[in-house]
């Protein structure tokens, strides 16, 4: 009789203790995977310094309530989609693929390029790496993205849950409204990644140069636009309870006439197929005549020439196949063409090392630091940094969580 006795209270204390226990797991587990909703956006073309030139209350805003770095350092070329590529995937060009704006694919013979009609900026087969949309897919998150450089293409065959065609057809304020919608599903629809772009910054940069008041005149859109998606998330009660992320892909620097060399005017050109220009020129001459154009573009003044090798050994960039045999590197603000051009106002392309090329990253919300100042970081920890927000496993990459993780408050 005791004996039985025993035996039951043992076993109610054995099955209350793993009640217990399981609910202890659960309450870690909740507090372990709270998840809040990533938003992240790019301002195309944002300069680090840019917030000097005018005021940005609503930017400022996000800034007083998180974080902001001394500025955000680009991979080589600091151009859009190989930079917005390496958000997206923490992988050098090199790596991704998307080596620059244009260039040309042996194996598909066909030129890759970008803008409002780009077939390749639409079609997976050109990225060599996995975006952080694919990443959240595969882990059973949905990604929702109204534009940013290939969320259009298919990965894997996978892709963000929503996404839109690259357009300028819909106004900042539309892009705005569509991240609140999309906030606004039910809870199983409901997306743990969310995407856009704003691209007039950029623009104004390019027609009218850094120092213009279209550039001022681009910034107050911009942070307006911000303002908005504010007060979309303030009215909903969610403000701080969303990881909201903003970048730019690049900074902008002066490109003067004076400063335009016509490449052809230094060198013979007439059998070498080159391919881009401006910020960087690729040069693909016949295989016995490499070496000695390397040494007769070593003439040409306010630029450097580089063999694959030696651009990778200074730039990290330089091994892919798309990448041609010969690349002559201007100085900043120089441009190098092969006839004579007028260049835009300003542009961007240049050594990521150079200040005037580098971009921003600010952030607010539940796992960021409140009103803190940190150092300048490179874009190439994004990837790593999205993946622990979203906690999800990371794909190979080539940036690490530790270098950005001073902007977490918490490990
Ligand atoms: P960049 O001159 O390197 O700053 O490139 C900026 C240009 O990239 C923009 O003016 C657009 O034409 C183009 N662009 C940006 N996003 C996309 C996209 N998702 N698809 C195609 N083109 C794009
Ligand atoms: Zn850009
Ligand atoms: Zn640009």
């Amino acid at each position: 009789m005791n004996y039985f006795f025993l035996k039951i209270i043992s076993i109610t204390v054995f099955f209350q203790m793993l009640v217990i226990s399981c609910t202890d797991v659960n309450n870690n587990n909740q507090k372990e995977i709270e998840e809040f909703p990533l938003i992240l956006i790019s301002i195309d073309g944002f300069r680090w310094d840019y917030f000097e030139k005018t005021s940005t209350p609503n930017l400022d805003k996000i800034i007083q309530r998180g974080v902001k770095a001394d500025g955000l350092e680009t991979v080589y070329p600091s151009k859009t989609f190989p930079n917005h590529v390496t958000i997206v995937t923490g992988r050098y060009p090199d790596n991704h693929g998307i080596i620059g704006n244009y260039f040309y694919d042996q194996d598909f013979q066909e030129y890759f390029y970008i803008g409002l009609n780009s077939e390749p900026a639409k079609d997976g087969k050109w990225l060599q790496s996995e975006p952080i949309w694919v990443t959240a897919e595969k882990n059973l998150k949905k990604a929702m993205i109204m534009f940013w450089p290939m969320s259009e293409s298919e990965y894997m065959g996978i892709r963000p849950t929503e996404y839109y065609a690259y357009s300028n057809d819909y106004s900042y304020e539309q892009r705005v409204q569509q991240i609140l919608n999309w906030l606004d599903y039910e809870e199983e629809q409901k997306p743990s990644f969310l995407a856009t772009y704003f691209n007039r910054v950029d623009g104004a940069g390019h027609s009218f140069g850094p120092e213009s008041q279209e550039v001022i005149d681009a910034i107050k859109d911009v942070d307006s636009a911000i303002g908005m998606l504010i007060d979309g998330l303030e009215s909903r009660n969610i403000f701080d309870k969303v990881n909201l992320m903003i970048v730019s892909d690049h900074g902008m620097i002066e490109t003067p006439q004076e400063k335009a060399i016509d490449v052809s005017s230094y060198v013979d050109l007439s059998n070498v197929i080159t391919v881009s220009r401006g910020e960087y020129l690729m040069l693909r001459p016949s295989e016995d005549r490499v070496n000695s154009l390397y040494d007769e573009l070593k003439q040409v003044p306010n630029t450097r020439v580089f063999t694959k090798q030696e651009m990778y050994d200074e730039f990290q960039w330089g091994l892919n196949d798309r990448i041609e045999p010969l690349i002559l590197v201007p100085d900043e603000q120089w441009t190098v063409w092969t006839d004579s051009r007028t260049p835009y106002a300003g542009t961007h392309g240049y050594d990521p090392g150079l200040r005037s090329m580098d971009g921003i990253f600010i952030a607010s919300g539940p796992n960021f630091k409140e009103g803190y100042s940190g150092s300048r970081v490179s874009n190439i920890h994004l990837y790593a940094l999205m993946c622990k927000l979203l906690d999800i496993e990371p794909a190979q990459n080539d940036g690490y969580l530790y270098r950005i993780s001073e902007f977490l408050n918490r490990d």
